[in-house]
């Protein structure tokens, strides 16, 4: 397929334009708010179109997809435009900032007959399929809680927006989407009601959470913990699940990197699972890929996209609140 890129991206540079190659893809064109900066990204990546102009641009009739990594905030925009012009669309998260917006994304898509994938690279990551393998296999019986920690240090080229521009930044947005894509993937089940405070001040000169702890309660039963983080240096991320016949210890899987570790202690004793680590990214893609050519679905569907965000979209709510559950309508 030949790929459009809508925002000249941190993550499009690093990992979204080699994982498009690897799968026997082209990028063709860039498009940016600025001249500069798509000529310097085009330069950079070999690629031969670049613009200002999103909709000259979309009506290039060799651009099969368009991958979306503009701020969080020109999301809903980026994607209506392609998804109109018949383009299937690889969004970044958060898909958009309402869910009035996310279900207008998902007309769309259905309307004009393109796929709409969200990337939750997480899905793709082997130590987190494993652990849903297991948990479907009974190894740890019901699982009854889930200790998520995904605290990270941001580093400086990255904080920008995401410290600085309340409507779109925030670690809600941008690590506690991944949290909750990550436990419906790993649990096949819904969220229901959220707790949350939050913690800023560190880096953050706007008063946007910078850290976030709270908990998620699912339909089945499922008490999930979270602690996600911009400001935790020297620390290491971590998903704990509790079973009520056995535990998984997942460490230093929640990453864009394709590491992690696995151990699973049941009745068994204390086993480290073997874990085959793979690109997320090129797997992302490829599933993406697959899906535009009617073999199976992107990894995150555009309605996964919309639930991670209502369920965000809670979390802030209850962080305003000063705290206490808020119930998600989940409709
Ligand atoms: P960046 O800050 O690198 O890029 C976002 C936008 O900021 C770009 O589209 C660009 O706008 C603008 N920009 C980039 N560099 C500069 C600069 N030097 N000066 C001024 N503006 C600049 O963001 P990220 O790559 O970190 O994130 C982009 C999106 O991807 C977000 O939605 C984020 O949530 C998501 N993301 C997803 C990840 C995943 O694993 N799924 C990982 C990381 C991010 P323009 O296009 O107009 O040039």
């Amino acid at each position: 397929m030949n790929w459009l890129l809508i925002g000249a991206s941190n993550v499009a540079h690093e990992w979204i334009v080699p994982a498009i190659r690897a799968i026997g893809d082209e990028v063709i064109s860039i498009v940016s708010g600025h001249l500069e900066r798509a000529q310097d990204f085009a330069h950079r990546h070999d690629i031969a179109n670049f613009s200002t102009d999103l909709n000259q641009a979309l009506s290039h009739e060799e651009i099969d997809a368009v991958y979306i990594s503009s701020t969080n905030s020109l999301h809903f925009e980026h994607a209506i435009a392609a998804l109109k012009a018949k383009k299937h669309v690889m969004c970044e998260k958060p898909m958009a900032l309402s869910i009035t917006d996310a279900k207008e994304m998902i007309f769309q898509a259905e309307v004009n007959q393109v796929v709409l994938g969200v990337n939750y690279h997480l899905r793709n990551s082997a130590v987190i399929k494993k652990m849903r393998e297991l948990i479907v296999s009974d190894a740890i019986g019901d699982v009854l809680t889930i200790r998520f920690c995904h605290a990270v240090s941001l580093p400086e080229k990255l904080q920008s927006w995401r410290i600085n521009t309340p409507a779109e930044g925030g670690v809600v947005l941008d690590i506690t989407v991944h949290d909750i894509d990550t436990l419906r993937f790993l649990l096949d089940d819904e969220p229901i009601s959220v707790s949350a405070m939050a913690q800023t001040g560190l880096i953050s000169p706007n008063n946007i959470p910078e850290t976030v702890m709270g908990t998620i309660a699912f339909a089945k039963g499922t008490l999930v913990s979270f602690y996600d983080s911009f400001t935790a240096q020297y620390f290491q991320t971590s998903i704990d699940v509790i079973g009520t016949k056995g535990t998984l210890l997942a460490r230093n899987t929640l990453t864009q990197h394709a590491v992690g570790e696995l151990q699973l202690n049941n009745i068994h004793g204390a086993q480290t699972i073997d874990i085959k680590n793979e690109n997320l990214y090129v797997s992302s893609l490829q599933k993406f890929k697959n899906a535009t050519q009617n073999r199976g679905q992107p990894a995150a569907t555009a309605y996964d996209g919309l639930r991670s965000l209502e369920v965000s979209l809670a979390i802030q709510q209850a962080i305003i609140n000063k705290t206490n559950v808020l119930a998600v309508t989940g409709e």
